[in-house]
């Protein structure tokens, strides 16, 4: 493909970061296991020296990566090494992060005390929590150096208004960041909403074979891109080549995937809402979601993953005890459906019998008759 820039996503996420087409070699190049390259002489005359530096693995995902994000993409081992990374480069000492109160557990544990006495708050850095609605930005904003978004959030699915968000921090001087993990570039566009960061996590659907952990980071204005590689080249928070060969074999399918995942999952959560055994349906597809018409504004599609409730642990305990094929499990974007009572871990503002459902690939009539064996025992 010679112009994958103009294809369509679903183009993109096949031959993106492809080699030439070389007579003998496979379509798409096996993975480069290398600590030291040979570098004889000046080494600014390999492309390659030393593996925590650079790695034509990792290279060639990065570039399939930013032909999805709209900018420049650098991989690191985990979404939160992408997170702590972008936290750590892009908050001067004694700066503020103003962060949105449902973002990711471990994003607001990292962001206010993460090891022993806060590592940001060592530096001087605020956090300052967003509500859910946004309510109060623009005085929460005063100041601040970074504002920090996930939408759709993980687990609760509250839907934020990125680009209205984005240019209330813009004004006030700082920089937007969204976790995009729930949504993924094929979902929604933080940079082209106006985010000048996109972290995702790309252990959840970007990969979707629940076999790796993976995360990265989309950046606008490519010179935001250096002091991030530079914090990955001296912290050492590198990839695996082979987890980024897996990962740039599995982003063939992201397309497809997405859109089993979104058919099943608009179809089950209508389901769900009409089911007498459950309460509080939530999918940003339902028009009974708080935010609907800003998720269908902002969004291509509204995602696999939908949550709901249960009277208590007991009854999410039957349900999961009976279901045959939904697996128990955290996690979510998977090609297996699973499920999950969240408030078995503590940390998110949910209820007991809260459950977060990941819709996986396999015949909705299946998830479906599974969930209703499942619900019919609560
Ligand atoms: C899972 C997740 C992360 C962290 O990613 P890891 O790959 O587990 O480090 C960050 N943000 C969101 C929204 C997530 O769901």
């Amino acid at each position: 493909m010679d112009d994958l820039r103009s294809a369509a996503p679903a183009t993109r996420v096949v031959h993106g970061g492809a080699a030439p087409a070389t007579p003998g070699a496979p379509y798409l190049a096996g993975p480069v296991f290398a600590a030291p390259y040979h570098a004889p002489g000046d080494p600014a005359a390999s492309p390659f020296t030393y593996g925590r530096f650079h790695n034509p693995t990792w290279q060639a995902y990065e570039e399939a990566l930013a032909l999805l994000e709209g900018g420049p993409c650098l991989l690191f081992p985990s979404g939160m090494a992408a997170t702590s990374a972008v936290l750590a480069t892009l908050v001067p000492p004694g700066g503020t992060v103003v962060m949105l109160a449902g973002s990711y557990y471990t994003t607001r544990v990292l962001a206010t005390q993460a090891f022993a006495g806060g590592w940001l708050q060592a530096q001087g850095v605020t956090v300052r929590m967003l509500p859910p609605d946004g309510a109060k930005a623009t005085t929460l904003l005063e100041g601040a150096s970074l504002l920090w978004l996930e939408s759709p959030t993980n687990p609760e699915l509250a839907v934020c208004d990125i680009a209205a968000l984005a240019a209330q921090a813009h004004a006030a001087g700082a920089r937007v960041v969204v976790d995009n993990t729930t949504a993924t570039p094929l979902l929604q566009q933080p940079l082209a909403l106006g985010a000048d960061v996109a972290v995702v996590s790309d252990t959840k659907a970007m990969t979707g074979h629940g076999d790796l952990l993976l995360g990265h980071v989309a950046v606008r204005d490519a010179a935001l891109l250096e002091p991030l590689r530079t914090w990955r080249t001296r912290v050492g928070a590198i990839a695996g080549p082979m987890e980024a060969w897996l990962a740039h074999r599995s982003l063939a399918t992201l397309d497809v995937r997405l859109q089993r995942q979104c058919d099943s999952a608009e179809a089950l959560a209508e389901w769900l809402a009409a089911h007498p055994a459950v309460r509080g349906v939530r999918y940003p597809g339902l028009a009974s979601h708080p935010q609907h018409a800003l998720a269908a504004r902002q969004m291509r599609r509204f995602g696999g993953v939908i949550s709901f409730e249960l009277p208590n642990a007991e009854a999410v305990a039957r349900c999961f005890g009976v279901m045959r094929m939904v697996r128990e499990a955290t996690s979510f974007g998977g090609v297996h459906t699973s499920a999950e009572r969240r408030a078995r871990w503590g940390g998110d503002a949910v209820g007991e019998g809260f459950v977060r459902l990941s819709v996986g690939v396999e015949a909705v009539e299946d998830i479906r008759g599974d969930l209703a064996r499942g619900l019919g025992a609560v």
